[in-house]
């Protein structure tokens, strides 16, 4: 099918890793139905179509202790064995979002890891995430979703506390001239996620992060999850941040339009090629090409025709095709276009 061929595709990883336990609770997200555990890939699925650097502006990595992701034979992948799967499948520039006060404080502890030659390609973004936020302040009543909501001993942290804590792995970011750390985020508001009494703990903590991010001058990752209103509220209020992401944008063509008037950007993940997905397809569409970014937000969110199993940067040139096609641009214009894109915002 390909043009560019042949390349040799890594494997995809199966599930059943911590990382995945982790991250579903933690994130909000679920793992599809339908995984075929070590399934081999076809010579049909072996690529994509375009060539050229691709540029992953958001994901996560398991960088805690007993997070891993499997490859297709059950072997434990590290971080390093990922970001080098990645590369090879022409992603060029990873940001990865550090979400939690453990994710933040690993910055530090593992500096010189992530500042070794394995991650020479990955970048750093850092917040508390949304869900987390209200977990902090002890909130803890069930949302829409009805997932019954717990506390780790390191949301008893107060949350003005862990929000120093993303300042301060910033700063010392831009201190030691690494650079590594290059956007706050993800932060913003999840309605599915939080029930009514988390909310106002919800906005806190995203006011507190768009202030930031403005201060320290950086770009703002927002994750938001059946809250478009409000985010874009809560942005004009406060004023939103020079460069403004909507990460794994989940809207329409309103939204979209919001997002274009206002200069930010929306940055599409996997989810753009269910079918089901319309709504974010003509929000695409509406999207002009220069504020447009892709992104995996692995290892959730697996584009067509991987959906189900676990996503990884590796797959990130799947969606790249779809964009092209549904755009009606050739894949490599589609790649250029969103790397150049994304290079303006994290100046990476
Ligand atoms: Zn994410």
């Amino acid at each position: 099918m390909g043009k560019h061929k042949p390349r040799l595709w890594p494997p995809v990883p199966v599930v059943g890793s911590a990382l995945e336990k982790g991250m579903a609770s933690e994130r909000g997200f679920t793992l599809e139905e339908g995984v075929v555990p070590g399934r081999e890939l076809s010579t049909e699925e072996e690529g994509t179509r375009g060539s050229g650097p691709l540029f992953d502006n958001h994901t996560h990595l398991p960088l805690l202790p007993g997070e891993f992701i499997s490859d297709s034979s059950g072997k434990r992948l590290s971080a390093e064995e990922q970001i080098s799967r990645a590369a090879l499948a022409g992603v060029e520039r990873i940001v990865v979002s550090q979400c939690s006060l453990p994710e933040v404080q690993t910055l530090s502890e593992q500096r010189e890891r992530f500042s070794g030659a394995a991650f020479a390609t990955v970048y750093f973004a850092v917040a508390i995430h949304p869900n987390d936020a209200p977990r902090h302040l002890g909130i803890l009543e069930t949302g829409p979703d009805g997932v019954a909501q717990t506390r780790e001993s390191w949301q008893e942290t107060p949350l003005e506390e862990a929000i120093a804590a993303v300042e301060s792995a910033a700063r010392q970011s831009a201190a030691r001239g690494s650079g590594k750390v290059v956007a706050i985020g993800e932060t913003g508001l999840d309605y599915f996620r939080t029930a009514e009494a988390g909310k106002d703990a919800q906005k806190q903590a995203f006011e507190a992060h768009v202030e930031l991010a403005k201060m320290l001058d950086l770009p703002l990752q927002i994750h938001d999850r059946e809250a478009h209103a409000d985010c874009v509220a809560l942005l004009k209020r406060v004023g939103a941040p020079r460069r403004t992401v909507f990460h794994c944008f989940s809207g329409d063509a309103e939204l979209a339009g919001i997002l274009a008037e206002n200069g930010w950007y929306a940055s599409f993940a996997g989810n753009v090629t269910y079918p089901a997905n319309t709504d974010i397809q003509a929000g695409v569409l509406e999207m002009p090409a220069e504020l447009r970014l892709i992104e995996t937000d692995a290892p959730y969110l697996t584009p067509a025709p991987y959906r189900g199993r676990p996503n990884a940067s590796y797959l990130i040139g799947y969606t790249a095709d779809f964009l092209a096609d549904l755009v009606g641009i050739e894949p490599d214009e589609l790649r250029a276009q969103t790397f150049a894109n994304a290079r303006e915002v994290y100046g990476i």
